[in-house]
């Protein structure tokens, strides 16, 4: 009785939780008043009989963690459990004790809640520390600085066991959410909080300014119902968060916050630690960014600049187009412009043209010079193009204080995006010969310019290739052909390239039609070569078609397309392709060499011909221009001049000579006198329709010999 007396006392002394059940019924049959107390009842006795799992888990059935089978007798049980109803920790100590004849558990319990939570921070702060390093790293590694900060809020995000992690910025009179993370099954909110009056946040500024960070633990508790800020923060599902301020310069610029954390809340040191990293890099990776686009931004007019054209061109270059459509604006007479209002003014017009170009276009358009615009549409509907230029021209037709010249191409399927360039360039250049026109004639300005005409032109078919031959003067034989293009009017009559040839290279659109020539030229010998003959043939191209950075790229292509060898084709220039500049014709003649085509120097010795010519390049052919054939038999001075210069082409190793223009006999025999290669002229065939020079070709080829030539007017023949 004494001791039981005692031992009562010390227990209830200690506050001691403990009691026993039955291990049959789990029915509790001891309570201490500490334990009763802990779980609400005043008196002891009020608990016996209860079930354990109903009264102290709170559960309906048996505990899954019940540790009645566990136990033997005289070995206690010793484990830790986190008590959900009590939400306490308890170490506990069971024991199997016989009471009555039954089998009992006897558990002694002690609240270690507190310590557990100490030790939880301390394990906690290490996470912490390790979260922090790779936050750091995120940001440091990651190049895109989107994809930097949403893996950083990620992290975070994880570390709060919260359901969103954001960022938001200070603009001038709102709040802006720059950067969000969310958990599955999350909504992102980011589009819908772009744009919060500052006000709903007021509050928070003063809770940054005393605080630093802080933690919102029950919206319900901790706002007022009726404020704004609980409003916005109730719709998005938010019933608690934590945030942090980003400071730049003592002044808070933004915050970075969680929505309703669920771990970790009472630790808020890695939001404020990553604060500061997160703002620094962002202000960073900013500046780059800021940098980066004012060297591909014009300052004047915000257009993207040369710079970030070229960039443009090149990664087009590399990539397959369905379409492209391209404008090419000019503002005319700029430097009048200039001249007569002032360079201010002036700068207002360039922007106006910019302004229009952005309202239709937006960030398609470049300035790509002073007065120079370019707009490249990347796979662009052909109608929607037309739509958009249509609008343009007449948005600037409105326009009363200046005029522009503009020229546009749309085309699909394998498009040559310098190609296309350069062809809105000629029209938009064309368009422009029309406005110099008009200025002369006191006009009205026409829009349609005579590339259009070209190009209209082209694809009615107008154009016809008619071939020369051209003879083997040693052998009399036919070595091939020179392509001279005609045009039929639209009362089907053949017109002489000398009509229309220098208007074209004039207003800059001839490579349109060398170009077509060339083709064609491919597509005959192609169709020949399928009948068994192989002729060669020379075709010509202006200095204007050459000038042009892929002209040796294309003609290659056109070769391959027609599976043509360029071993077969010669291409003809004239002497004033050395008006190029020199490095760009040595670059340009060793590309056409290099790709197999030979090189012929035409109308050699009309005009004033420059012989230095022919020491800094090297022809594989040299043309004797008409001029000089005709006065062969009249002038002993041309005689001189044609013999000695054939002489220098003998001696000039892998060039031969070729006579235009020759009509008589007795300029063949002067021919044969000075040695030339080969002769083209009306005395053996007018140019021909390619019907026509393909029967001849065929005839030579079935006779064996010579059909142009008499026996007697050939070398070989006659020795
Ligand atoms: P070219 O390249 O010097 O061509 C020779 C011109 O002389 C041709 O005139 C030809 O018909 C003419 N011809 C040849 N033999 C005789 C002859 O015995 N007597 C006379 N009276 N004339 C002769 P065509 O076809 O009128 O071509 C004139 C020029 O047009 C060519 O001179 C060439 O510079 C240019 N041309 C022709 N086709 C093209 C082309 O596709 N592209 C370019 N850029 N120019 C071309
Ligand atoms: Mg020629
Ligand atoms: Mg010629």
């Amino acid at each position: 009785m004494r001791e039981s007396f005692f031992e009562q006392i010390i227990i209830n002394q200690q506050n001691l939780v403990a009691y026993a059940t039955d291990t049959a019924t789990n029915e509790i049959l001891y309570m201490t008043q500490a334990a009763a107390t802990l779980y609400g009842f005043e008196d002891v006795q009020e608990t016996y009989g209860k079930k354990c799992y109903e009264l102290i888990q709170g559960l309906d059935t048996v505990c899954p963690f019940c540790t009645n089978s566990k136990l033997t007798t005289g070995q206690p049980y010793q484990w830790e459990h986190y008590n959900e109803k009590l939400q306490m920790w308890f170490d506990i100590t069971d024991l199997l004790v016989p009471f009555e004849g039954k089998n009992c558990r006897l558990e002694i319990a002690r609240d270690i809640t507190a310590l557990k939570e100490k030790f939880d921070r301390v394990s906690n702060r290490l996470t912490v520390e390790e979260t922090l390093v790779d936050c750091i790293q995120t940001l440091s590694s990651e190049t895109d600085v989107n994809t930097a900060v949403n893996h950083f809020l990620e992290i975070i995000g994880h570390f709060y066991a919260a359901d969103r992690a954001y960022i938001f910025e200070y603009e001038k009179d709102h709040i802006k959410n720059t950067f969000e993370w969310c958990a599955p099954g999350i909504l992102y909110q980011m589009e819908f909080l772009q744009k919060v009056p500052i006000e709903y946040v007021s509050e928070w500024n003063y809770k940054f300014e005393l605080d630093g960070e802080f933690f919102i633990t029950s919206l319900d508790n901790d706002l007022a119902m009726d404020s704004p800020e609980y409003r916005i923060l109730k719709d998005q599902g938010i019933e608690s968060l934590a945030v942090a301020p980003l400071r730049k310069n003592g002044q808070i610029i933004g915050f970075l916050g969680v929505d309703n954390p669920r771990e970790s809340t009472y630790d808020l040191t890695l939001l404020r630690s990553v604060s500061s990293f997160v703002l620094e890099e962002m202000e960073r990776r900013r500046l780059i960014r800021d940098l980066e686009r004012f060297s591909y931004t014009d300052l004047l007019t915000g257009l993207q600049n040369r710079n970030s054209y070229i960039k443009m061109l090149d990664r087009l270059s590399n990539q397959t187009l369905q379409s492209l459509g391209v404008i090419y604006v000019d503002i005319n007479g700029m430097k009048k412009i200039n001249d007569n209002n002032g360079h201010e003014y002036g700068d207002r017009v360039i922007k106006k043209v910019a302004d229009t170009l952005k309202s239709r276009v937006g960030c398609e358009a470049y300035r790509v010079g002073g007065d120079e615009f370019t707009v490249l549409c990347v796979d662009i509907d052909e109608q929607d193009f037309h739509l958009l230029t249509e609008k343009l021209i007449r948005d600037f037709d409105k326009n009363k204080e200046y005029d522009v010249s503009i020229g546009h191409t749309w085309r699909e399927g394998n498009v040559s995006v310098d190609e296309e360039i350069l062809k809105a360039d000629d029209l938009m250049y064309a368009e422009k010969q029309r406005y110099y026109h008009a200025i002369l004639q006191g006009d009205r300005i026409v829009r349609a310019g005579i590339a259009t005409e070209l190009l209209k032109d082209i694809s009615n078919h107008r154009f016809e290739v008619y071939y020369q031959p051209q003879i083997c003067l040693k052998t009399g034989h036919i070595i091939g052909g020179e392509a001279l293009v005609r045009k039929r009017n639209q009362q089907g009559k053949l017109i002489l390239p000398d009509h229309f040839i220098p208007n074209y290279e004039r207003e800059r659109v001839i490579r349109h039609l060398d170009l077509l020539v060339f083709q064609t030229v491919c597509a005959d010998l192609q169709k020949w070569k399928s009948q068994g003959i192989e002729p060669h043939i020379s075709s010509n191209f202006s200095r204007v078609t050459l000038m042009a950075s892929d002209i040796v790229t294309q003609i290659k292509q056109i070769c391959q397309e027609y599976g043509v060898p360029s071993e077969k084709i010669t291409i003809e220039v004239t002497e004033n392709i050395s008006k190029l500049e020199p490095k760009q014709l040595v670059k340009l003649m060793n590309q056409i060499v290099a790709e197999g085509f030979s090189v012929s120097l035409d109308d050699f010795g009309s005009k004033y011909s420059n012989l230095s010519i022919l020491t800094t390049l090297e022809f594989s052919e040299i043309k004797f221009d008409k001029s000089l054939v005709d006065k062969l038999s009249s002038d002993a001075r041309s005689r001189i001049v044609m013999k000695n210069t054939m002489q220098i082409c003998r001696e000039l190793p892998m060039t031969h000579s070729l006579a235009e223009g020759i009509e008589t006999a007795e300029q063949l025999d002067l021919l044969h006198q000075y040695d030339c290669d080969y002769g083209q002229g009306y005395y053996f065939a007018k140019p021909m329709s390619s019907e026509a020079f393909f029967e001849l070709l065929k005839k030579e080829q079935m006779h064996g010999t010579p059909v142009l030539v008499q026996p007697d007017q050939c070398d070989d023949l006659k020795i």
